[in-house]
């Protein structure tokens, strides 16, 4: 088969906006000739049949396993998961979901799932029990891939919906419901592939829950359209490139970022296992040739902290694009970058709820660190006030986006009402606040929750934080605001600090110094806490919610995606 027409990379930023179409996006995919519609499709089975069956579609490692998948395995291996899936009863429209560690077996699952049209829902591996179990009985789950260590947590007797566990490893399986891996991989390898509709739904995600209880995002299979363009706008792929995103499939980074971006357009990816250690990931960089790799900031602050020193061991000579998303990007981390990794780290923003990058800084625009960038060509964006009046530049208010695009969310699963409250005057609000500068470039404030008032004063925590980890004593920051009868509220700042700091009022009044004489006295903190750690979603978002709640003495709220 003849390759079809491809969007080519960014390269004047402005024409772009002028030329946007989602339409013209959609004649790079094969349904746009045949109408036969499935990601799976689009994402491996096309480049095999379009003369990559031989290039490696995934690289994996976790320090035990080591190996590389081409497209033609990727297909092979997923249509066995398929046609397992289907042996056992599994159709159309049934939510399956897959709860292990970072694995191809777990990719395999994923593409299984969704060749049948099946949809997948990935859950991130830290989860316990309760938190799994609202999740499948909320989204009614058929079936469930997991490993032995973690079925204890997978309370199949108190969930009627649930019909099969399938188990990958080692494990006695016993009773009727349980599935050996093996078993189910080894019906049939024939083709299979259930073609579909472009609304069809096809990953349900639940949000990290950083404001409040996690909520079931569906994507559909037009979301494609979008993670294609996203592929090779924001991330900028080529051909050649090796990729690597570090988020796990739990996220939505991890499958739109970490799977159908990069497959879409080809590229051979990387997938590393394994907990966080910086010289195994500066090890991965190295070992692939890694040439575009994307990351979030609470990573980038962990890598900073092993030392500017520690790149310097490894051979980097390949990366050419470094992206960060998830929360806001420190200017901080954006320093380290060029000293440490003689890179531009790109920030793009982007939520669940979006399914794909919407605003990010491309190659081609100039860097204002702290902005996350323009909004992708084909994106409308706009700040909006609480009335729904679109707000002119440099006024801060609700960052919004104006329905619809192919990644964004079809549906809360199960809460229509929760779906309906993201809309204002024709507007999708995004919860968080934002300005736009002259030049169109958007600046990230805070969750719209967070924001401090303190003497009629707007202050977002981010800033703060940022400038509290610029000072040599801080490692990480969370700053919220306390009633104040006075002020309306006060900053508090919880911080830890960085080996070899002792706590002292000196040092707490020359880290307040530091933020009053380089951001502004009103933004220093009235109060600060030393702690051991700051409460963070296990996507590594600081949750100043809980943070807020502790200083309150008020009840929590849900913490099923808080880290131990
Ligand atoms: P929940 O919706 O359950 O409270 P969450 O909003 O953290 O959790 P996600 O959808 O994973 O769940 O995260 C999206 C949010 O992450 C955005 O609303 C924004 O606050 C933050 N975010 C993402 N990228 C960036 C970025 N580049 N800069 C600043 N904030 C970002
Ligand atoms: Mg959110």
């Amino acid at each position: 088969m003849e390759a079809l027409p491809q969007a080519v990379n960014l390269h004047d930023y402005e024409k772009a906006v002028s030329e946007a179409d989602w339409g013209k996006v959609s004649e790079y995919f094969t349904w746009y000739n045949t109408g036969n519609v499935n990601m799976v499709h689009e994402a491996i089975d096309r480049h095999v049949e379009e003369g990559k069956a031989d290039k490696v579609a995934l690289y994996f490692t976790d320090g035990l396993r080591d190996e590389r998948y081409t497209y033609e395995e990727m297909k092979e291996k997923s249509c066995r998961f398929a046609n397992g899936l289907k042996k056992i009863g599994v159709e159309k429209g049934d939510r399956v979901f897959i709860f292990m560690p970072r694995s191809p077996e777990l990719y395999f699952a994923m593409l299984g799932i969704i060749r049948i049209g099946a949809i997948a829902g990935p859950l991130f591996e830290a989860f316990m029990e309760e938190a799994v179990k609202d999740r499948l009985e909320d989204s009614g789950a058929k079936a469930v891939v997991t490993t032995p260590q973690l079925l204890s947590r997978i309370p199949f007797d108190e969930l009627p919906e649930l019909e099969k566990i399938i188990l990958v490893g080692d494990a006695e399986a016993t009773g009727e419901h349980l599935i050996p891996y093996e078993e189910l991989m080894s019906h049939s390898a024939d083709y299979v592939m259930e073609w579909v509709d472009r609304e069809d739904g096809m990953v349900l995600h639940y949000t990290s829950g950083s404001t409040g209880k996690p909520k079931g995002v569906l994507q559909v299979h037009d979301a494609m359209v979008h993670q294609y363009l996203a592929g090779k706008w924001t991330y900028d792929l080529h051909e050649d490139d090796v990729y690597w995103c570090t988020a796990d499939p739990g996220w939505v980074t991890g499958t739109s970022g970490g799977m159908w971006s990069p497959w879409l357009n080809g590229v051979t990816n990387v997938l590393r296992g394994g907990r966080f250690k910086a010289e195994d990931w500066f090890e991965t960089l190295q070992k692939y040739g890694v040439t575009v790799w994307f990351s979030a900031p609470t990573a980038f602050r962990l890598l900073m902290a092993s030392g500017n020193e520690l790149p310097n061991q490894y051979d980097l000579s390949k990366l050419r694009h470094v992206l960060s998303a998830g929360e806001p990007l420190n200017p901080e981390v954006i320093r380290w970058g060029a000293e440490a990794l003689n890179m531009r780290i790109h920030d793009n923003w982007w939520m669940t709820e979006t399914g794909s990058s919407v605003c990010a800084n491309f190659r081609c625009n100039t860097i204002r660190p702290g902005s996350m960038g323009k909004p992708l060509p084909g994106i409308e964006m706009a700040i909006i006030s609480d009335q729904g009046e679109e707000l002119p530049p440099n006024r801060m208010g609700n960052l919004a986006i104006k329905p619809t695009w192919p990644a964004m969310m079809r549906k809360i699963w199960n809460n229509d009402e929760k779906y309906e409250s993201y809309f204002l005057n024709g507007w999708f609000i995004t919860g968080d606040s934002a300005y736009k500068d002259e030049d169109g470039y958007y600046w990230f404030e805070g969750r719209v929750d967070d924001v401090i008032n303190t003497s009629g004063e707007r202050v977002g925590p981010f800033e703060v934080e940022s400038k509290l980890v610029e000072h040599p004593a801080v490692a990480e920051a969370g700053v919220i605001g306390v009633p104040d009868p006075v002020r309306g509220e006060v900053i508090k700042a919880f911080i830890t600090l960085r080996p070899g700091n002792v706590e002292s009022d000196e040092l707490l009044e020359e880290i307040r110094q530091h933020v009053k004489t380089k951001l502004a006295a009103h933004a220093a903190p009235k109060m600060f806490e030393v702690r051991d750690s700051i409460p963070k979603t296990r996507s590594g978002k600081i949750m100043r919610r809980v943070l807020k709640a502790w200083e309150l003495g008020l009840p929590a709220g849900d913490l099923s995606t808080m880290e131990e």
